[in-house]
């Protein structure tokens, strides 16, 4: 097991090298890690994996209803959204399927209702069911008034966005995945049948490579030689509500699709919290992840009719996510067999859900570049620790605390975090090396005080572990 974040790099080539620990990335060196005979290696630019899009998304288990029809994101948001599902149950990552509602405010958006559930359709996805406004406001008594009806999409679900990737990650590792944090690529070259990755940490060498750097996945596409996307980030920025609106919200509920995008939607979080957002702002900036008064601003105003009584809730926290647009209707994933090379661009508003489906999609691509795989054997199972509001957590299990008291000492009391949660989270596979790390892991100082009464506490185990 190896998680390096500081000295030089191994200098034997690896078989595969994925540069980029975001969630489709660390599924991807999950996905290698079924076969044992590879030596592969996950390159992240930052102190952690899932630090970029991966961690600031809207957490949704897409269906994959309002894809593209016939579309490789359609595809693979379909098969991955089963194959998450599935993993989630197995591994411990928290999902509620809570349903989506596409609420109508209008006629014309009312008319659009049946030609989003024949859509639906198309993508194999054949559940919904247009409702009433009595059906509606049955299901959603707080919705705004006003509305005409909705579309039901009874298997969207929520999922922890966090868990998810460090799920994959910790797999790979306990797999003989070698992760090299600290370690952003400034440069690609391949010549012999091997590419040169530079790092500050000097160069790492491999015989494949897939380009899963997000944001960033056009530029190390040019150093390979190719042009074949530019990715423009669209900014996502979101409110998070304190859980005492948790009780104002049952399913997701959505606009009816534009040709702008998905648009502004409310939904409830695995944490027990409400989502308001996202915005779409097309920047220049792949660093611009403020929120912005003006962003809030429409964001509340979109908020008020969809929920009224949302606004009078207390706003926990906001943030900003960055999605990878590049202008195309679909994933840019393309293998260059010539270069051993496989590209993972424009990973935009269904990363989370499709991972594991691109994941199984970028081996085959890989193996058709003439890379041996090898024998197949399927990685330990791991068990996440539950960060669900809906799951039993460690300090309401009477048999895990008197078995281990630290369970019941809790230490962050918003979101009910025992310092026994702290201990594993620290001691774990792949270590916090943050106190944002530590917050992914636990939910340890996210809840309604933002760590104003526990983050001394917090911050003292914390360094503690670090000496
Ligand atoms: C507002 C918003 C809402 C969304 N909602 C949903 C949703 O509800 N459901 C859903 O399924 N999806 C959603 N998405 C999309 C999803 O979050 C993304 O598709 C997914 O996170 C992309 O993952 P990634 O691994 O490709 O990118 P990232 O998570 O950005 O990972 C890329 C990684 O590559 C690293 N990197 C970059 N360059 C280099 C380099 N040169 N060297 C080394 N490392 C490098 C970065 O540091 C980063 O960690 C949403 C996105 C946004 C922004």
């Amino acid at each position: 097991m190896t998680v390096t974040a500081s000295g030089p790099l191994p200098s034997r080539p690896y078989d595969v090298a994925v540069v980029g620990a975001g969630v489709v990335g660390c599924a991807i060196a999950r996905r290698l890690a079924h076969h044992p005979a590879l030596r592969v290696a996950l390159v992240e630019a930052q102190d952690d994996v899932g630090q970029g899009t991966s961690k600031a998304n809207t957490a949704i288990l897409h269906t994959g209803f309002d894809a593209v029809p016939g579309s490789l994101e359609a595809r693979l948001v379909r098969e991955g959204a089963r194959e998450l599902a599935a993993y989630a149950a197995e591994s411990g990552i928290p999902v509620e399927r809570v349903g989506a509602l596409l609420v109508a405010w209008d006629e014309e958006q009312l008319a659009t209702l049946p030609r989003l559930a024949e859509k639906a359709g198309r993508n194999e996805y054949h559940d919904t069911r247009v409702l009433g406004p009595a059906d509606l406001y049955a299901r959603e008594p707080h919705l705004g008034p006003g509305a005409l009806g909705a579309l039901h999409v009874p298997g969207e679900s929520i999922i922890c966005p966090w868990t998810t990737t460090l799920a994959y990650a910790t797999q790979a590792v306990l797999s003989g995945v070698d992760l090299h944090l600290d370690s952003p690529v400034t440069h690609a070259g391949h010549a012999d049948g091997v590419h040169r990755l530079n790092t500050p940490r000097g160069p790492l060498y491999a015989r494949r490579l897939v380009n899963a750097a997000g944001l960033h996945a056009d530029t190390l596409d040019r150093s390979l030689g190719h042009d074949d996307f530019t990715v423009t980030p669209r900014r996502g920025q979101l409110v998070v509500h304190d859980k005492f609106a948790r009780a104002l919200v049952r399913h997701i509920l959505l606009p009816v699709p534009t040709a702008l995008g998905k648009g502004v939607l409310v939904a409830p979080t695995v944490h027990g919290n409400v989502l308001l957002g996202p915005t779409a702002e097309d920047l220049d900036d792949k660093r611009a992840t403020d929120s912005t008064a003006e962003g809030l601003r429409a964001l509340r105003e979109q908020g008020r009719r969809i929920l009224p009584a949302l606004l009078e809730e207390e706003v926990t926290a906001v943030y900003a996510g960055l999605r990878a647009a590049t202008g195309h209707d679909d994933y840019r994933i393309a293998a260059h067999p010539d270069q051993g090379y496989v590209t993972v661009g424009g990973i935009r508003s269904t990363g989370l859900t499709a991972s594991l489906a691109i994941a199984a999609h970028v081996t085959a691509l890989l193996a058709g570049t003439g890379l041996d795989l090898g024998p197949h054997r399927p990685p330990a199972p791991v068990r996440m620790p539950s960060l669900g509001e809906a799951f039993p957590r460690p300090h309401q299990r009477p048999g895990l605390v008197a078995a281990d008291p630290e369970y019941g000492t809790l230490v962050c009391h918003c979101e009910r975090v025992s310092r026994g949660e702290i201990r594993d989270a620290l001691a774990g596979p792949i270590p916090p090396r943050s106190l944002d790390g530590l917050r992914r892991r636990t939910r340890v100082r996210s809840g309604r005080c933002q760590g104003f009464y526990c983050g001394a506490a917090v911050r003292e185990l914390f360094e503690e572990d670090q000496k």
